[in-house]
């Protein structure tokens, strides 16, 4: 690799090289397309398709791509080469503007939840220009935003970029009540950290349960696991070193701000943070990061595990949305400001923040609701599924001291007012950051904390955005008909304070207290499963909030609401089958040859001697054939949860009886096989333990 500066974007068709191959007037046209959302012309696109043609064919590239994002929570990707024959025999190569704006790939395999049924067979992909084209491999990869021809989302971007702009046209109308009449436009900001494992491949492919499912079905405790806490920052060994230094120069190629890196709490599990950047291509370079990491860990031998639950006992992985909403000028309009009328300002979009976490608190619950992340949420560790918001203390009093209408911190004699007192300085990333809250304000920001490693932040911020444009709505309807705006702004912070304060807890979230008073004295949800919070996404508050900030049709949301049921219907069904198969090729055939080995031990002590003791084989082999019986039967129980489920009328049918009876049969076969692998000796068990996993990677 050449210098970072050199090499950082060297595969991204990015501003510079925009500047450098269009003409003055293409550039021009395509950057208020870019900044302003402009409609391309499509002889702007056939010269922005030829100049991205061959720039990429220069670096190497001889196919192109509409890289979109399905629902199936991967991206996808359909690869068409330039070539195109010419009269002489020949080839030429060619991409032309109508290709660079719209594909059309074969989408019947992708899932539509009923939408492509109701509307066309086909769907088609369409260029978003607000995020650069890149190589990847030698492909010209085009981010794309995938629809139905009639014009439903098949996709995470296209209300994504709703969402946005459902922010920006609300944001703006607050920023004009307040004279700022010169920002031109209102963007939500991201910076994801991502969690992940390392495992060493060969190790991976022994165990049928991590091909198949991503996490461990089985396993017996290590002797070691997380809790002397060494791990956390600690020391990179030199083979996660060569890894995360490969990483990051493929990302920066791509022009991925990968920034920090750390071990994480759990052995094996590590963090990759990038900086910051708008909350649509974030998703983007999150989505491709993750990729990223999947690759470059098989060029070292390593398998990097995306699942938020590779191991039970052991933390999960979670992705922590970090969110800001900032002008074009660079305004970010959740740091409290320097004068008394950016801190009315300020206090004005932090309420309407606690407002929509509040009121939405089901929707941020869903947008976060898998299979995977079921096992996180709601179980003592990361968040819980008990949404609420950390402010601070220092935050917290001067909300208090609004609402309650005297002084902050008591001292003066007179009440606060907004747009008079100034707000005293409250220190950036306090020391008693807590790191058990949901959502927490960290000095500039929000910290959405719920996502699920292998997430699209997509999902999350959809919500997000189109709960904060409701509330900024709401208070824009009051203040522009408002006689008197200070006093009315002055009355909106304290109504919403008071309003919504229910949501704000700055305790410990982990603890079980916490969730007795959230859940009976506040009336917070407490969606512990995936089947308990997705049918609220048809909640009619919802479907009203969604669909009047044109995010989402009615329609799309029952595909979204079948499409999240189904994903987990068929998850955690992978999962049943893949315990069923372990079990019966490979965990009761070990468990026979380790009891025929003590069986014989014991014949062959008991030759030479009838007195001879033989306790230890006697006791061991009575023990694992008591659990080989059990497996036997608890194997039976889940094959016919599994036949039963499967005449289920409904997806919600199924996805209740995925969780009240596979689940839980899942969990009674685990316990059988992991008390008879810590009875086994090692040659006789067919996988690598958790502590091989957990610490073979040096
Ligand atoms: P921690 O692990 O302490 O939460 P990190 O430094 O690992 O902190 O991650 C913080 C993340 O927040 C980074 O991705 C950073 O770029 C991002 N971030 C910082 N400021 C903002 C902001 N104004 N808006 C959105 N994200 C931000
Ligand atoms: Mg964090």
């Amino acid at each position: 690799m050449g210098s970072i500066p050199e090499e950082f974007g060297s595969l991204v068709f990015d501003d510079r090289v925009m500047r450098a191959k269009l003409s003055a007037k293409v550039y021009a046209s395509l950057k208020k397309t870019i900044d302003e959302g402009k409609e391309l012309d499509l002889n702007v696109a056939n010269a922005v398709a030829g100049a991205m043609k061959d720039w990429a064919i220069a670096n190497g590239a001889t196919h192109y791509t509409h890289w979109f994002q399905p629902l199936t929570g991967v991206t996808a990707e359909k690869h068409d080469s330039f070539i195109s024959p010419a009269p002489d025999g020949g080839v030429i190569l060619e991409f032309s503007g109508k290709e660079l704006i719209k594909g059309e790939p074969d989408a019947s395999s992708f899932p539509s939840g009923g939408l492509r049924a109701t509307f066309e067979a086909r769907g088609y992909t369409a260029w978003d220009p607000t995020s650069y084209a890149f190589i990847k491999g030698k492909t010209l990869c085009i981010p794309t935003a995938f629809c139905s021809y009639g014009g439903e989302a098949l996709d995470k971007k296209t209300p994504l970029l709703r969402s946005m702009e459902a922010l920006n046209v609300q944001a703006l109308r607050i920023l004009r009540l307040f004279g700022n009449d010169a920002v031109k436009c209102v963007r939500t900001s991201v910076g994801p950290e991502q969690e992940y494992f390392l495992v060493d491949k060969e190790m991976y492919n022994k165990r049928p349960d991590l091909v198949y499912t991503g996490r461990t079905l089985f396993g017996a405790k290590p002797p070691k696991g997380q809790e002397m806490d060494d791990h956390y920052f600690g020391v990179i060994k030199p083979r996660v070193a060569a890894y995360m230094e490969e990483l990051n120069e493929e990302l920066w190629k791509l022009g991925i701000l990968a920034k920090t890196e750390h071990n994480e709490v759990a052995p094996a599990q590590h963090e990759l943070a990038p900086i910051y950047s708008t909350t649509n291509i974030a998703t983007d370079h999150n989505q491709l990061t993750m990729e990223i990491m999947q690759k470059v860990a098989a060029r070292h031998g390593l398998v990097c595990l995306l699942h938020e639950k590779p191991f039970a006992g052991v933390n999960g992985s979670g992705k922590h949305n970090n969110w800001s909403i900032a002008t074009d000028g660079g305004v970010n309009l959740l740091s409290p400001g320097e004068t008394p009328h950016e801190n009315a300002q300020f206090l004005l979009f932090l309420c309407a923040v606690i407002k929509a976490v509040d009121e939405y608190q089901d929707l941020l619950r869903i947008s976060v609701a898998t299979a995977g992340n079921d096992h996180r949420l709601g179980a003592n560790e990361a968040p819980p599924a008990v949404v609420s918001v950390f402010l601070g203390d220092e935050l917290n009093a001067i909300l208090e001291a609004i609402e309650r209408d005297v002084s902050y911190g008591g001292t003066a004699k007179t009440t606060m007012k907004l747009g008079v007192d100034v707000l005293p300085k409250f220190p950036r990333d306090t020391t008693d950051r807590n790191r058990t809250s949901p959502f927490a304000f960290t000095g500039n920001k929000f910290e959405f904390r719920m996502l699920g490693s292998s997430n699209s932040i997509a999902c999350a911020n959809i919500m997000l955005n189109a709960a904060v444009a409701e509330s900024l709505k709401q208070f824009a309807d009051t203040l522009e008909a408002a006689p008197d705006f200070s006093s009315v702004l002055h009355a909106t912070i304290r109504k919403t304070i008071k309003d919504h304060k229910r949501i704000i807890f700055n305790g410990n979230g982990y603890d079980d207290a916490w969730i007795k008073e959230a859940t009976e004295q506040r009336g917070l949800c407490n969606y512990r499963t995936t089947p308990d919070c997705v049918p609220h996404l048809l909640d009619e508050k919802n479907v009203r909030m969604l669909t009047s900030h044109k995010v989402f049709s009615e329609a799309e949301l029952k595909s979204r609401y079948e499409i999240t049921l189904e994903n987990y219907c068929k998850t955690v069904t992978i999962e049943a089958n893949t315990m069923v198969d372990m079990v019966k090729k490979q965990i009761l055939p070990a468990i026979g040859s380790y009891v025929k080995e003590l069986s014989a031990t014991a014949t062959a002590k008991l030759a030479l001697d009838s007195d001879m003791p033989c306790g230890f084989e006697r006791n061991t082999v009575k023990r694992l054939s008591a659990l080989a019986d059990g497996i036997a039967v608890h194997t039976a129980e889940l094959e016919n949860v599994l036949l039963k489920l499967r005449s289920a009328d409904e997806i919600g049918e199924e996805a209740n009886g995925i969780r009240d009876e596979l689940l839980p049969a899942m969990g009674r076969l685990r316990l059988s096989c992991d008390e008879a692998e810590s009875l086994t000796a090692a040659k006789y068990w067919p996988f690598p333990t958790y502590g091989e996993l957990l610490f073979g990677v040096r």
